[in-house]
């Protein structure tokens, strides 16, 4: 097992920059997550740690042992590709074997070891099958116990699952998390699912453009999103232009609505960063945080609006409120009640002063 340090890494393809200063530590045994949309250096990143590309700056190392310019099959690292790249003509057996021979393991010790991996993977009877008559999920275990079998340090998946269907998905995401807690292996998952990142993961590091935005458990991500792009990205989220009117020892008066609407912000409650003489902040909150009711409620932090639109979900229902024009999400559980609630209705909401945040806003929208 090893950790990974990432420092100051650039890479760059002709004039695309695909990843820059990257600066990154993953720990033994983690299960770390590249979280973002297409094209933001995921893949780049996780290609400069198997080895399949070299930085163009900066420095990879596992533990202390500086690995930038090792080549791939001198870096024990497992890696399963979106599309798996199984060799279709060859059996299960002979798809798992393939690593162990290239690296002239004795055909017993082969023969051991693919059981072995076959059974962690639960495909121990289709050893003999050829892989393109095979599932989809099961080609997947396929390439996962390739992976494995050579028992390596850093296990790499990119996008994994993206291939399955969504309940496969669900079942798969499991299956990975066992694997990963029996063989205790370094892990880094490529995604641009954020349901699977928040759900998986020990930590996770947000890109987007070839930066990372932030890095943090899914709790620290979810909960103080370092900025507008991190907070939209996971999760649902509200934003409310806003203006900074006074700020005390605990709590920030703001302003919203051009002005006619006071809030009050909790600062303490989360990891809050004065803004910047020019930098444009926004509020966030996110959808369950906001209490409604369809009774009138005065005091603090509380707004007056309409109902423009109520989707229910099953397990929860989600409000669209209309406050002088700011439109606001709300969401609530079933097991609340929100049948008295009707589309053009006046409701109340309140805006916990502990659960709004005041974030830095890069995106420019
Ligand atoms: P996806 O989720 O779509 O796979 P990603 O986040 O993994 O995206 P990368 O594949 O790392 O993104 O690509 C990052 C940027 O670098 C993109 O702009 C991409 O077009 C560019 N890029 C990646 N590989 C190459 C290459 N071999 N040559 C030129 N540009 C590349």
């Amino acid at each position: 097992m090893a950790s990974i340090n990432l420092e100051n890494v650039q890479k760059a393809f002709g004039k695309v920059v695909a990843v820059d200063q990257l600066n990154l530590e993953i720990k033994e045994g983690e299960f770390f997550t590249f979280l973002g949309p297409s094209g933001c250096g995921k893949t780049t990143t996780l290609r400069m740690i198997a080895g399949f590309y070299y930085p163009s700056k900066g420095v990879v190392r596992f533990g202390e042992k500086d690995m930038t310019r090792v080549p791939p099959e001198k870096r024990n690292t497992g890696m399963v590709f979106q599309n798996y790249a199984l060799f279709p003509h060859m059996t299960v057996f002979e798809n798992v074997a393939f690593g162990l021979k290239v690296r002239k393991v004795a055909s017993s010790e082969i023969k051991k070891r693919v059981k072995d991996v076959l059974g962690k993977v639960r495909l121990e009877k289709y050893s003999d099958r050829q892989v393109s008559q095979l599932s989809g999920g099961q080609q997947q275990r396929v390439a996962l116990a390739r992976a494995l079998v050579i028992e390596p340090e850093i296990l790499l998946l990119d996008e994994p699952l993206s291939n399955l269907d969504a309940k496969l998905r669900d079942e798969m995401r499991t299956e990975i998390l066992r694997l990963q807690s029996d063989y205790h292996i370094t892990t880094i998952y490529v995604t641009h699912d954020q349901a699977e990142a928040l759900s998986m993961s020990d930590r996770i590091a947000v890109f987007n453009f070839g930066v990372c935005h932030q890095v943090g458990t899914p709790l620290e991500i979810y909960n103080e999103p370092a900025n507008d792009f991190v907070a939209s990205f996971i999760g649902e989220i509200n934003f409310i232009p806003m203006k900074i009117e006074n700020t005390g020892e605990k709590t920030i008066e703001i302003s919203i609505l051009d002005g006619t609407k006071k809030l009050h912000v909790n600062h303490t409650s989360f990891n809050y960063r004065k803004p910047n003489d020019n930098e444009d902040v926004i509020l966030s909150i996110r959808p369950e945080s906001i209490k409604l009711s369809s009774q009138r409620m005065e005091g603090m932090n509380t707004l007056e609006g309409k109902i423009e639109l109520i989707q229910f979900f099953g397990s929860m229902i989600e409000v669209l409120v209309n406050v002088n024009g700011l439109m606001l999400r709300v969401n609530m559980l079933n097991s609340n009640n929100f049948s008295n609630l009707q589309n053009r209705t006046n409701v109340w909401l309140n805006l916990p002063e502990d659960r709004i945040r005041i974030i830095p806003k890069i995106s420019g929208e």
